[in-house]
């Protein structure tokens, strides 16, 4: 006899949907860094310790969450950034699924602190395995804090699949770099074990951030790319010929302040690198797409790393003339023009 189809348990439920957003500590500090830089953050610190199976704590001087939607806001497909199905061809933020708070609660120990501007004071809220444990008032600065303890605690199985301590933490300390370049104007901290690894100005200028990320050597082997198409502008950095590396690790890509793989703009970057560099060397970018919200799909894949571009030849060419011309100073394009 065939087993009775039953619907899951809802508990059971959520701890799948969990797993499908919450991979490793990194994973965790992605959510929360977006929720931070979504609510306005211009500062915030990203702690962790034991490479953030320990702790991770992301504190941020955003909007703050008000008191009465504490509680709401670790609900599943809870959301303050989507509210009709039109609103899905338009995302200008960087979470919108409202998926994230209820997936980090389903399989850690969480604590939130916040306030916003309106009140004088903020509240305290506890969670463990999703359940609400207490919430109070409490006195803390303007902005979130949310501390995630003891991660996949109560999910054996994946804790299991957990690289050691230092593989996560290096994992969280790339995201976080990841992250800071993507946004210049947020002043990033990064502190794994109580040590300070990063700070980022938050001037706003993507020069200024990629120094603090990458040292000043690396940085001094960067030639700044400005480009413009139709629907799409591309600004950043990319290697110098002579200064490619053995590795595609230093590659970065972000379209419209969101990190993403593509092998397309991967394609679109070393095409403009063709005979000018060596074999089995990779150029380094830091690369910023801005492409009308219409003209791309974000919502592919729940990690949100992968995009779809309506028009992909635009984006290609935008992105293979602008770092051509960056790296030759003179290329030009007859549907592309280029600002200096
Ligand atoms: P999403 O980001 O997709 O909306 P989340 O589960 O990540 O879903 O967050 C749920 C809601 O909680 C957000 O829509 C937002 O209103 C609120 N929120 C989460 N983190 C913060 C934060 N750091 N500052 C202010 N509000 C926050
Ligand atoms: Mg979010």
């Amino acid at each position: 006899m065939p087993n009775q189809i039953q619907v899951l348990d809802p508990h059971v439920a959520d701890l799948i949907a969990a797993g499908e957003v919450v991979e490793r500590p990194a994973s965790v500090v992605k959510e929360l860094v977006e929720n931070a830089v979504d609510a306005g953050a211009h500062t915030l610190t990203v702690e962790i310790q034991r490479g953030g199976m320990a702790m991770i704590r992301v504190t941020d001087d955003g909007g703050g969450i008000p008191t009465d939607q504490c509680q709401t806001a670790f609900l599943r497909h809870a959301t303050s950034k989507l509210r009709t199905a039109q609103d899905l061809a338009a995302i200008g933020t960087l979470g919108f699924r409202g998926e994230a708070l209820a997936a980090i609660a389903a399989v850690s120990r969480v604590e939130l602190f916040t306030r916003t501007a309106q009140c004088d004071l903020g509240t305290s809220l506890t969670l463990e395995g999703g359940q609400v444990l207490s919430q109070e008032p409490a006195g803390c600065p303007l902005g979130t804090t949310l501390v995630v303890r003891d991660l996949f605690y109560n999910t054996p199985a994946r804790l299991k699949f957990m690289k050691r301590d230092a593989a996560e933490g290096a994992a969280v300390f790339a995201l976080v770099q990841k992250l800071a370049l993507s946004h210049p104007g947020v002043s990033f901290q990064f502190i794994r074990d109580g040590k300070r690894e990063l700070m980022t100005p938050g001037d706003g200028k993507l020069s200024s951030a990629l120094y603090a990320v990458l040292g000043r050597d690396m940085a001094l082997g960067f030639t700044p790319v400005r480009g413009e198409g139709e629907d799409v502008t591309v600004t950043g950095f990319v290697s110098l010929p002579a200064c490619c590396r053995g590795s595609r690790t230093y590659q970065h890509f972000f379209v419209n302040g969101r990190p993403v793989k593509s092998k397309l703009l991967m394609a679109a970057l070393e095409r403009a690198y063709e005979n000018q560099k060596m074999v089995g060397k990779f150029p380094g970018c830091v690369l910023q797409l801005q492409v009308k919200a219409s003209q791309v799909d974000v919502n592919v894949h729940p990690a949100k790393t992968e995009v779809k571009f309506l028009h992909e030849r635009q984006v290609f060419d935008g992105v293979y003339y602008g770092v051509l011309s960056a790296l030759q100073g003179e290329t030009r394009h007859p549907t592309v023009t280029f600002a200096p």
